[in-house]
């Protein structure tokens, strides 16, 4: 069952044309030419046009003047950026979040990391990649801190893009292991074991990406989306 079937078309579309990102189908750069995008869903211009509109607020796309919308292709100092946003929020949410887990959410937290490794087995990487971000978004969320919340999840969807463009080990994505220990911390309701761990595993996800690379060449927008 598709649980985003429910939302209005522009916001299903947006889901749809974000997942695309996050499992590296569409590279950063690709044209997203609202025709073809219409086409492939069988929805209106208009539809695809608010779709679009959403995803240039969470910064996954770049809508450029008389050349229409583009995949987001950041900059080394965006990518910087982000991960410099990331290790101020995440590890204090980590510790909270240690503070306040239940044992249905270390239960859910447990399910996302087989899911990971089901994908990474499976070969999907970019579906693992998807994972392990909402893997951060569940910690967020169960520090119950909706404001932090809401910012990793955008931050989390914009490294999606910066790892597409300059990850340099591709199988390793979020080690699983880091993933593992954060949830022993979190069954410890070990605040600071969690806040260190968070703060270890972010940084060595920067260092992870090689900030010299110059971006992939996106491959067709029909190809990329096509089932
Ligand atoms: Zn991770």
């Amino acid at each position: 069952m598709d649980p985003i079937l429910k939302e209005p078309a522009s916001d299903h579309i947006a889901s749809r044309l974000a997942l695309a990102v996050h499992e590296h189908r569409l590279a950063p750069g690709t044209k997203l030419n609202e025709d073809e995008v219409a086409d492939v869903y069988g929805v209106s211009r208009t539809v695809v046009r608010a779709a679009l509109q959403r995803l240039s607020h969470d910064g996954l796309v770049e809508l450029r003047r008389n050349r229409g919308a583009f995949v987001a292709q950041p900059s080394i100092r965006d990518a910087r950026e982000v991960f410099e946003a990331r290790a101020l929020l995440e590890p204090r949410t980590a510790r909270s979040a240690a503070e306040r887990v239940t044992a249905a959410d270390l239960a859910a937290l447990n399910r996302h990391i087989e899911e990971e490794h089901a994908a990474l087995a499976a070969g999907e990487g970019g579906r693992a990649l998807y994972l392990s971000g909402l893997f951060h978004i569940e910690i967020a969320r169960i520090a119950d801190q909706e404001t932090i919340a809401a910012f990793v999840g955008q931050l989390i969807a914009r490294s999606s893009l910066i790892i597409a463009l300059y990850w340099q080990r591709r199988t390793a994505l979020c080690e699983s292991n880091a993933h593992h220990a954060l949830l022993d911390a979190m069954a410890a309701r070990d605040g600071e074991r969690a806040e260190d761990l968070m703060r270890g595993h972010l940084l060595d996800l920067l260092t992870s990406l090689d900030l010299r690379n110059t971006p992939a060449p996106a491959r067709s927008l029909r190809e990329a989306l096509g089932s």
